[in-house]
């Protein structure tokens, strides 16, 4: 999940270069990215195709958010290929997220994260790096609270799906219902 920065500007971090590069992007392989409605979105128009080209469904682990389909009760999740998310490319020794302008929420503000009201980066082995937070305070803080609206929206929306009894309609029906919903946010 590399940062939406410019990696041609080295100061970013406090040893002065640019880390994803070197890490070769491990945040993109080792982790299964779950999105939400606006992720999902974004994707699709960015991208112009459906959503079940990029998508993957998992059994949902919370049983109270879970989206209920013909399918199971399921999350949904980027599809991954040889074990990495299927929109990492490499060239040669370089890894490159392909959706760079439409990646899901969490790919940008990966490994940063609120805590108490403060910015700060997740307590995660994942990331070798220790990455200068006050550099990314203003771009983060604004993105986190724009994150945690969408994914409240996308809550919503699972349990009004769940709630109207549709347990029967296949995912391609909630898929609808979901991107429907947002268009219809961003109208209003
Ligand atoms: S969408 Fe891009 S940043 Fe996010 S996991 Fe995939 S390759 Fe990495
Ligand atoms: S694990 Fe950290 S250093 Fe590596 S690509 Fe992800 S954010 Fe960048």
């Amino acid at each position: 999940m590399t940062l939406t920065v410019d990696n041609t500007d080295s100061s970013h971090t406090q040893t002065g270069e640019f880390p994803c590069v070197s890490c070769h992007t491990n945040c993109c392989k080792e982790y299964v990215i779950f999105v939400n409605a606006h992720d999902v979105y974004r994707l699709s128009v960015g991208l112009g195709v459906p959503p079940e080209n990029f998508l993957e469904i998992y059994g949902a682990k919370d049983y109270s958010l879970g989206i209920e389909v013909k399918e199971g009760l399921i999350d949904l999740a980027l599809k991954q290929k040889k074990g990495a998310c299927e929109f990492l490319e490499e060239t040669g020794d370089v890894f490159r997220c392909t959706v760079n302008d439409f990646k899901p929420d969490v790919c940008k503000s990966y490994p940063f994260q609120m805590k108490n009201g403060k910015l700060i980066q997740m307590n995660d082995i994942m990331c070798p790096v220790d990455w200068d937070v006050s550099e990314f305070e203003k771009m983060m803080v604004a993105h986190l609270k724009k994150d945690e609206s969408e994914w409240k929206f996308y809550d919503a929306l699972v349990k009004e799906w769940n709630a109207k009894h549709w347990r029967k309609k296949p995912l391609s029906a909630f898929l609808k219902f979901m991107l429907d919903k947002v268009e219809l946010s961003l109208k209003s």
